[in-house]
Protein backbone atom coordinates (compact mmCIF):
# COMPACT_ATOMS: atom_id res chain seq x y z
CA UNK A 1 0.00 0.00 0.00
CA UNK A 2 0.92 3.89 -0.81
CA UNK A 3 2.02 6.48 1.62
CA UNK A 4 -0.73 8.21 0.48
CA UNK A 5 -3.61 8.27 3.39
CA UNK A 6 -6.72 5.78 2.15
CA UNK A 7 -10.27 7.59 1.59
CA UNK A 8 -13.38 5.25 1.17
CA UNK A 9 -16.23 7.44 -0.20
CA UNK A 10 -19.77 6.90 -0.03
CA UNK A 11 -21.79 8.43 -2.80
CA UNK A 12 -25.41 7.97 -1.81
CA UNK A 13 -26.49 9.08 -5.47
CA UNK A 14 -30.45 9.54 -5.13
CA UNK A 15 -31.54 7.82 -1.72
CA UNK A 16 -32.56 8.97 1.82
CA UNK A 17 -34.67 11.94 3.19
CA UNK A 18 -32.93 13.88 5.78
CA UNK A 19 -33.65 11.49 8.35
CA UNK A 20 -32.60 8.61 7.00
CA UNK A 21 -29.58 10.23 6.02
CA UNK A 22 -28.93 11.25 10.34
CA UNK A 23 -29.72 7.41 11.14
CA UNK A 24 -27.29 6.67 8.38
CA UNK A 25 -24.34 8.79 8.94
CA UNK A 26 -24.91 8.00 12.85
CA UNK A 27 -24.75 4.45 12.61
CA UNK A 28 -21.43 4.84 10.23
CA UNK A 29 -20.04 6.65 13.08
CA UNK A 30 -20.52 4.39 15.65
CA UNK A 31 -19.41 1.40 13.99
CA UNK A 32 -16.04 3.30 13.29
CA UNK A 33 -13.15 3.35 15.98
CA UNK A 34 -11.33 6.27 15.89
CA UNK A 35 -8.45 4.46 15.28
CA UNK A 36 -9.99 3.31 12.31
CA UNK A 37 -11.23 6.65 11.26
CA UNK A 38 -7.71 8.47 11.41
CA UNK A 39 -6.27 5.28 9.07
CA UNK A 40 -8.75 5.48 6.79
CA UNK A 41 -10.48 8.82 5.91
CA UNK A 42 -14.35 7.99 4.99
CA UNK A 43 -16.36 10.50 3.58
CA UNK A 44 -20.17 10.64 2.90
CA UNK A 45 -21.59 12.32 -0.45
CA UNK A 46 -25.28 12.98 0.74
CA UNK A 47 -28.07 14.43 -1.35
CA UNK A 48 -28.10 18.10 -1.57
CA UNK A 49 -31.12 18.52 0.77
CA UNK A 50 -29.60 16.10 3.12
CA UNK A 51 -26.50 18.14 3.46
CA UNK A 52 -27.15 20.43 6.48
CA UNK A 53 -28.85 17.78 8.91
CA UNK A 54 -25.00 15.47 8.17
CA UNK A 55 -23.32 18.52 8.54
CA UNK A 56 -25.00 19.63 11.97
CA UNK A 57 -24.54 15.95 13.00
CA UNK A 58 -20.90 15.87 12.27
CA UNK A 59 -20.20 19.04 14.10
CA UNK A 60 -22.14 18.87 16.75
CA UNK A 61 -21.00 15.21 17.93
CA UNK A 62 -17.42 16.24 16.33
CA UNK A 63 -17.81 13.00 14.24
CA UNK A 64 -14.30 12.04 12.60
CA UNK A 65 -16.31 11.90 9.00
CA UNK A 66 -15.87 14.08 6.23
CA UNK A 67 -18.91 15.16 3.58
CA UNK A 68 -19.21 16.96 0.01
CA UNK A 69 -21.82 16.81 -2.26
CA UNK A 70 -22.38 14.93 -5.29
CA UNK A 71 -22.37 17.72 -7.76
CA UNK A 72 -21.37 21.49 -8.56
CA UNK A 73 -22.72 24.45 -10.65
CA UNK A 74 -19.79 26.39 -12.81
CA UNK A 75 -21.53 29.14 -11.81
CA UNK A 76 -21.24 30.98 -8.35
CA UNK A 77 -24.94 32.20 -8.06
CA UNK A 78 -27.81 33.66 -10.66
CA UNK A 79 -30.55 32.13 -12.83
CA UNK A 80 -29.84 28.56 -12.94
CA UNK A 81 -32.95 26.97 -11.29
CA UNK A 82 -32.21 23.48 -9.62
CA UNK A 83 -28.43 24.07 -9.26
CA UNK A 84 -26.08 24.45 -6.14
CA UNK A 85 -23.16 26.44 -6.23
CA UNK A 86 -19.89 26.05 -4.49
CA UNK A 87 -20.53 29.30 -2.38
CA UNK A 88 -23.36 27.78 -0.82
CA UNK A 89 -21.41 24.19 -0.70
CA UNK A 90 -18.60 26.01 1.17
CA UNK A 91 -20.87 27.65 3.06
CA UNK A 92 -22.15 24.12 4.31
CA UNK A 93 -18.73 23.05 4.87
CA UNK A 94 -18.32 20.58 2.09
CA UNK A 95 -14.65 19.44 1.65
CA UNK A 96 -15.09 17.06 -1.38
CA UNK A 97 -17.84 17.23 -4.59
CA UNK A 98 -17.81 14.30 -6.95
CA UNK A 99 -17.59 16.04 -10.34
CA UNK A 100 -17.45 14.20 -13.83
CA UNK A 101 -19.55 11.26 -12.58
CA UNK A 102 -20.81 8.74 -15.42
CA UNK A 103 -24.46 9.27 -14.15
CA UNK A 104 -23.57 13.19 -14.59
CA UNK A 105 -22.26 12.60 -18.18
CA UNK A 106 -24.97 10.38 -19.53
CA UNK A 107 -28.57 11.77 -18.10
CA UNK A 108 -27.39 15.22 -17.88
CA UNK A 109 -25.22 15.36 -20.98
CA UNK A 110 -22.53 17.23 -19.48
CA UNK A 111 -19.03 16.73 -21.44
CA UNK A 112 -15.61 17.25 -20.77
CA UNK A 113 -15.88 21.02 -20.95
CA UNK A 114 -18.92 21.26 -18.61
CA UNK A 115 -16.93 18.62 -16.11
CA UNK A 116 -13.44 20.85 -16.34
CA UNK A 117 -15.97 23.77 -14.87
CA UNK A 118 -17.23 22.35 -12.48
CA UNK A 119 -13.75 21.00 -11.59
CA UNK A 120 -12.56 24.78 -11.74
CA UNK A 121 -15.90 26.23 -9.83
CA UNK A 122 -14.59 23.15 -7.10
CA UNK A 123 -11.46 24.51 -6.75
CA UNK A 124 -12.09 27.92 -6.71
CA UNK A 125 -13.96 27.41 -3.37
CA UNK A 126 -11.71 25.19 -1.92
CA UNK A 127 -13.62 22.01 -2.42
CA UNK A 128 -11.52 18.75 -3.32
CA UNK A 129 -13.25 17.79 -6.57
CA UNK A 130 -13.47 13.66 -6.93
CA UNK A 131 -13.21 13.71 -10.60
CA UNK A 132 -14.81 10.55 -12.11
CA UNK A 133 -13.58 9.09 -14.86
CA UNK A 134 -14.08 5.87 -16.83
CA UNK A 135 -15.05 4.36 -20.55
CA UNK A 136 -17.79 2.24 -21.29
CA UNK A 137 -17.70 -1.58 -22.31
CA UNK A 138 -17.85 -0.64 -25.82
CA UNK A 139 -14.31 1.40 -25.15
CA UNK A 140 -13.24 -1.62 -22.97
CA UNK A 141 -13.96 -4.06 -25.90
CA UNK A 142 -11.65 -2.47 -28.41
CA UNK A 143 -8.81 -2.10 -25.86
CA UNK A 144 -8.70 1.57 -25.41
CA UNK A 145 -9.80 2.23 -22.22
CA UNK A 146 -6.29 3.49 -21.04
CA UNK A 147 -6.70 6.19 -24.22
CA UNK A 148 -10.13 6.94 -23.43
CA UNK A 149 -9.61 7.56 -19.46
CA UNK A 150 -6.86 9.88 -19.68
CA UNK A 151 -7.84 11.97 -22.41
CA UNK A 152 -10.98 12.20 -20.37
CA UNK A 153 -8.47 13.60 -17.11
CA UNK A 154 -6.59 15.90 -19.13
CA UNK A 155 -9.55 17.60 -20.56
CA UNK A 156 -11.35 17.94 -17.29
CA UNK A 157 -7.80 19.35 -15.70
CA UNK A 158 -7.70 21.76 -18.83
CA UNK A 159 -6.22 24.90 -18.06
CA UNK A 160 -5.93 23.93 -13.78
CA UNK A 161 -2.86 24.75 -12.27
CA UNK A 162 -0.32 22.37 -10.62
CA UNK A 163 -1.49 24.69 -7.49
CA UNK A 164 -4.98 23.98 -7.88
CA UNK A 165 -4.75 20.46 -8.70
CA UNK A 166 -2.42 19.77 -5.35
CA UNK A 167 -5.42 18.62 -3.31
CA UNK A 168 -7.43 16.88 -6.87
CA UNK A 169 -8.80 13.63 -6.15
CA UNK A 170 -9.42 10.76 -9.08
CA UNK A 171 -11.56 7.74 -9.21
CA UNK A 172 -11.19 5.38 -12.31
CA UNK A 173 -14.95 4.11 -12.87
CA UNK A 174 -15.64 1.81 -15.50
CA UNK A 175 -19.41 2.61 -16.54
CA UNK A 176 -19.70 -1.12 -17.19
CA UNK A 177 -18.67 -1.67 -13.49
CA UNK A 178 -21.37 0.85 -12.13
CA UNK A 179 -24.29 -0.54 -10.22
CA UNK A 180 -24.06 -3.78 -12.52
CA UNK A 181 -22.62 -6.36 -9.48
CA UNK A 182 -19.97 -6.67 -12.24
CA UNK A 183 -16.40 -5.25 -10.37
CA UNK A 184 -13.34 -4.56 -12.43
CA UNK A 185 -10.55 -7.00 -11.27
CA UNK A 186 -8.15 -5.78 -9.26
CA UNK A 187 -5.57 -5.85 -11.72
CA UNK A 188 -7.82 -3.84 -14.23
CA UNK A 189 -8.01 -1.09 -11.84
CA UNK A 190 -4.15 -0.93 -11.34
CA UNK A 191 -3.47 -0.99 -14.82
CA UNK A 192 -6.07 2.49 -15.47
CA UNK A 193 -5.12 3.63 -12.04
CA UNK A 194 -1.87 4.00 -12.65
CA UNK A 195 -1.94 4.96 -16.32
CA UNK A 196 -4.05 7.98 -14.74
CA UNK A 197 -1.27 8.78 -12.50
CA UNK A 198 1.40 8.99 -15.17
CA UNK A 199 -0.71 11.00 -17.05
CA UNK A 200 -0.88 13.16 -14.27
CA UNK A 201 2.75 13.28 -14.01
CA UNK A 202 2.82 14.06 -17.25
CA UNK A 203 0.63 17.19 -16.45
CA UNK A 204 1.80 18.39 -13.22
CA UNK A 205 4.84 16.38 -12.32
CA UNK A 206 5.82 13.06 -10.35
CA UNK A 207 5.68 14.76 -6.65
CA UNK A 208 1.92 15.59 -7.81
CA UNK A 209 1.14 12.56 -9.07
CA UNK A 210 2.89 10.85 -6.30
CA UNK A 211 0.93 12.18 -3.71
CA UNK A 212 -2.54 12.62 -5.31
CA UNK A 213 -4.82 10.13 -4.41
CA UNK A 214 -6.33 7.59 -6.90
CA UNK A 215 -9.83 5.70 -6.39
CA UNK A 216 -11.70 2.83 -7.73
CA UNK A 217 -15.44 3.10 -7.64
CA UNK A 218 -17.67 -0.14 -9.41
CA UNK A 219 -19.37 -2.39 -7.36
CA UNK A 220 -16.96 -2.36 -4.78
CA UNK A 221 -18.25 -4.26 -1.38
CA UNK A 222 -16.39 -5.89 1.46
CA UNK A 223 -16.06 -8.79 0.16
CA UNK A 224 -13.83 -6.94 -2.68
CA UNK A 225 -12.25 -4.32 -1.07
CA UNK A 226 -9.31 -6.28 -0.03
CA UNK A 227 -7.97 -7.42 -3.30
CA UNK A 228 -8.41 -3.45 -4.86
CA UNK A 229 -7.12 -1.79 -1.88
CA UNK A 230 -3.94 -4.39 -2.21
CA UNK A 231 -2.69 -2.48 -5.86
CA UNK A 232 -0.02 0.03 -5.53
CA UNK A 233 -1.76 2.85 -7.14
CA UNK A 234 -5.18 2.42 -5.50
CA UNK A 235 -5.76 4.85 -2.88
CA UNK A 236 -9.08 4.22 -2.24
CA UNK A 237 -12.68 3.46 -3.43
CA UNK A 238 -15.97 5.36 -4.33
CA UNK A 239 -18.87 3.37 -3.32
CA UNK A 240 -22.11 3.47 -4.41
CA UNK A 241 -25.03 1.05 -3.78
CA UNK A 242 -23.25 -0.92 -1.07
CA UNK A 243 -22.43 2.79 1.38
CA UNK A 244 -26.18 3.54 2.04
CA UNK A 245 -26.28 0.31 4.08
CA UNK A 246 -23.97 1.40 7.29
CA UNK A 247 -22.87 -1.76 8.09
CA UNK A 248 -21.20 -3.29 4.73
CA UNK A 249 -20.14 0.46 4.09
CA UNK A 250 -18.36 0.26 7.71
CA UNK A 251 -17.25 -3.11 6.64
CA UNK A 252 -15.30 -2.18 3.32
CA UNK A 253 -13.79 1.57 5.39
CA UNK A 254 -12.07 -1.68 7.75
CA UNK A 255 -10.58 -2.98 5.22
CA UNK A 256 -6.62 -2.78 6.33
C1 LIG B 1 -20.76 5.12 -8.06
O1 LIG B 1 -21.90 5.52 -8.21
O2 LIG B 1 -19.83 5.94 -8.02
C2 LIG B 1 -20.53 3.68 -7.92
C3 LIG B 1 -19.31 3.24 -7.95
O3 LIG B 1 -21.64 2.91 -7.78
P1 LIG B 1 -21.67 1.33 -7.35
O4 LIG B 1 -20.72 1.17 -6.19
O5 LIG B 1 -23.09 1.09 -6.95
O6 LIG B 1 -21.24 0.55 -8.54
Amino acid sequence: MSERRPLIAGNWKMNLNHLEAIALTQKLAFSLTEKQLTAVEVVVLPPFVDLRSVQTLIDADKLLLGYGAQDVSPFDSGAYTGDVSGVMLAKLGCSYVVVGHSERRQYHQEDDAVVNSKVKAAIKHKITPILCVGEGLDVREAGAHVAHTTAQLAAALDGVTAEQAAKLVVAYEPIWAIGTGRTATPENAQEVVAALRAQLAELYGAELAGATRVLYGGSVKSANIAGIMDQPDVDGALVGGASIDAEEFARICRFP
